[in-house]
């Protein structure tokens, strides 16, 4: 694609969260992470020239080594994978803006030693396996609420921003809503949450409709 081609793809992009947000208010704003998990340090850069900051990397490793490529840049990191306890130190070495996969009590106990060690603190997303499947990593909407009370009073040095989650893995339309709307009920009941962060390439305008303000584009940013 030439540059002005890539311009008019984002617009297009833009233009469809644009749409989906105004359908639920004009003061409903939601924010774009461009996953990057698929895509290069170069096509990061791209896409950072055209006006998108904020990236997400799934593995520690690809987050260490493009957030030093761009180190030049004034770029937001957000880890959107699950974290190996002994990838925590990388982590945090990293200093991300956001980690929104915070999935058991127990990471959230040991991200409490580590980060109390280093005198840090981390924004973080408690994710919610919103659709109870095997497959995923998260908290069970039921225990939701509670857990995220206690990691809020017990691990002080966590900073609870609100949830995410992965749509349910389904063709069911339904069923990707439903889930959706699961994880925005409990979005809504926590104190002082801000971030609720669902929706994917696939079903992103779905998720805004039911509430979510971040979305992780991966596959429809980078065009692949
Ligand atoms: C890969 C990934 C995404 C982006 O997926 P696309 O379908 O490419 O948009 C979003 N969230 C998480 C947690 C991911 O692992």
């Amino acid at each position: 694609m030439t540059e002005i081609e890539h311009k008019i793809y984002i617009d297009s992009v833009i233009r469809r969260v644009e749409t989906a947000r105004l359908r639920v208010s004009g003061h409903h704003i939601v924010k774009i992470i461009a996953v990057s998990k698929y895509s290069t340090a170069q096509e990061i850069e791209t896409l950072y020239e055209i006006g998108q900051r904020a990236y997400g990397e799934n593995k520690v490793q690809d987050l260490k080594a493009k957030s030093e490529a761009l180190e030049e840049l004034p770029l937001e990191w957000h880890f959107i994978g699950n974290l190996q306890k002994n990838k925590i130190n990388n982590l945090l070495d990293i200093r991300p803006t956001l980690f929104q996969a915070l999935d058991s009590l127990e990471l959230a106990e040991e991200l409490q030693k580590k980060l109390l060690a280093k005198g840090m603190t981390l924004s973080c997303l408690m994710q919610i396996n919103s659709a109870k499947e095997d497959s995923k990593h998260g908290f069970m909407p039921e225990e939701a609420l509670s857990m995220y009370k206690k990691i809020t009073k017990e691990c002080p040095n966590i900073k609870l921003k609100g949830v995410m989650s992965i749509g349910a893995h389904s063709e069911d339309k339904e069923l990707i809503k439903k889930s959706f709307e699961t994880t925005y009920e409990i979005y809504k009941q926590l104190p002082s949450a801000t971030i609720c962060s669902m929706g994917m390439s696939n079903d992103f305008e779905l998720a805004i409709e039911c509430g979510s303000n971040m979305v992780r584009l991966g596959s429809i940013m980078f065009n692949k």
